[in-house]
């Protein structure tokens, strides 16, 4: 059976360096060939590292993740486990069809012919192999809905360790964390009002004692409370004031406190602000306040860690499907949709994509103080 395959390298030593190529293969031991040549071609390059030999799924195809120790016998020592792992899902998930009353073909382990088949949902299936998550450190802000539980996941499919804090909906936030323990990465959930020192310090010291350091900052969370600003109350203001900047700044300091203990320094901080945090906005004086303090504050950070090794940035979404744009209402939904070019809100998995690539490529390690903007072309 064909199927699309990511596979990946990546060295412990590196923040993560990853090389990746996508192939196809038509069985379990053509697919271990390539990896087994795939694998020697790139550990002659990273030689007596640690490294970590990734297949990975992207967006429909199946997780499967092997830590090995990157010497001349590695290759070899994947491919055996490669081949002994898919070896018992093969038979596993044969003998559950045929209990099942289906129509399975007969085929000895070692035959040729063993079928290495991808599952539609890339989760849970029997014939997924995974090892355990040692992945960057990403402690996520409001991960428990819309952008931040899409950062979360995504974050969480590439191997990642996610720390997924939330204000009030754990079992939401409980969800986030069993799909990506699910997609071969690891999780925990810790309440925080990020708007807080006191629990920004506590979830700090959770995400530490979980996973022992903090690689990657995604300041997600963040509220709306609108209103024409003739009529906005200072508790309007503040409270929005208070998460949307002050939180990012409390989050960021905690966060490159601990980024800067493990040496070599390495961290990539990255800052959900918004479009209107440039263009501004009537009736979100508070809001837009907030994600303009948040441009200004990503630069700052960035000037005072580049030479550090720890890059900021934002990235600015337009309008994205999510229970803060739901409360908007049909009526200025439509208006909405006539100044975005692209004609349709982006979804949350747009902005995901974004921070996945500012958080873990290696490609974005010269980027930092910018602000990039995802927003169909809104503000351009
Ligand atoms: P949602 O309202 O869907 O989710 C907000 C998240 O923030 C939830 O996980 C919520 O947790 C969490 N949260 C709320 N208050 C706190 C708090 N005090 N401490 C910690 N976490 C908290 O928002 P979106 O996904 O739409 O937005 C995410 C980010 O993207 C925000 O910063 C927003 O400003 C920004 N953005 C969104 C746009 C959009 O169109 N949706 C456009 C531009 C920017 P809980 O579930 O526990 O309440």
């Amino acid at each position: 059976m064909d199927g699309n395959v990511v596979v990946a390298l990546r060295t412990r030593g590196e923040f993560i360096t990853l090389h990746s190529c996508t192939m196809k293969f038509k069985n379990i031991f053509d697919f271990t060939k390539q990896k087994i040549s795939l694998g020697r071609t790139f550990l002659s390059l990273i030689q007596n590292t640690n490294s970590s030999l990734k297949h990975s799924t992207y967006e429909e195809t199946t997780i499967m993740a092997f830590s090995v120790r990157a010497t001349s016998s590695s290759a070899h020592h994947i491919a055996r486990n490669v081949v002994s792992k898919t070896r018992s899902s093969c038979s596993s998930s044969l003998a559950s069809k045929r209990s099942q009353g289906m129509q399975g073909k007969k085929m000895s382990p070692s035959s040729s012919s063993i079928p290495f088949r991808f599952s539609s949902s890339g989760r849970n299936s029997a014939m997924t192999v995974q090892a355990a998550a040692d992945g960057p450190v990403c402690v996520v802000t409001g991960a428990s809905r819309g952008i931040g539980a899409a950062i979360a996941t995504q974050l969480g499919a590439q191997g990642c360790r996610v720390v997924v804090n939330y204000a009030a909906s754990s079992g939401p936030a409980e969800e986030v964390c069993k799909t990506i323990k699910a997609s071969g990465g690891d999780a925990i959930a810790v309440q925080a009002n990020v708007a807080k020192q006191e629990e920004v310090d506590a979830l700090f010291k959770a995400a530490v004692d979980a996973f022992g350091e903090v690689n990657v900052l995604v300041n997600n969370a963040g509220i709306t409370r609108d209103t024409l600003m003739m009529r906005m109350k200072l508790a309007q203001w503040q409270e929005v004031i208070d998460l949307n900047l002050t939180g990012v700044f409390l989050c960021t300091q905690a966060a490159c406190k601990i980024m800067g203990k493990k040496k070599p320094v390495k961290g990539r901080i990255i800052n959900i602000t918004s479009v209107v945090g440039v263009t501004g906005n009537a009736g979100q004086a508070n809001y837009s306040a907030a994600k303009a303090g948040v441009i200004g504050l990503t630069k700052t950070v960035a000037r005072e860690y580049a030479g550090r090794n720890i890059q900021c940035n934002a990235i600015a979404p337009g309008f994205i499907a999510s229970d803060m744009t739901a409360e908007l209402g049909p009526e200025i939904e439509a208006k909405i949709l006539t100044t975005i070019p692209a004609g349709k809100y982006g979804q949350p998995e747009d902005i995901a994509g974004m921070v996945r690539f500012l958080a873990l490529d290696p490609a974005a390690a010269y980027i930092t103080g910018q602000t990039i903007h995802v927003d169909g072309g809104m503000v351009m």
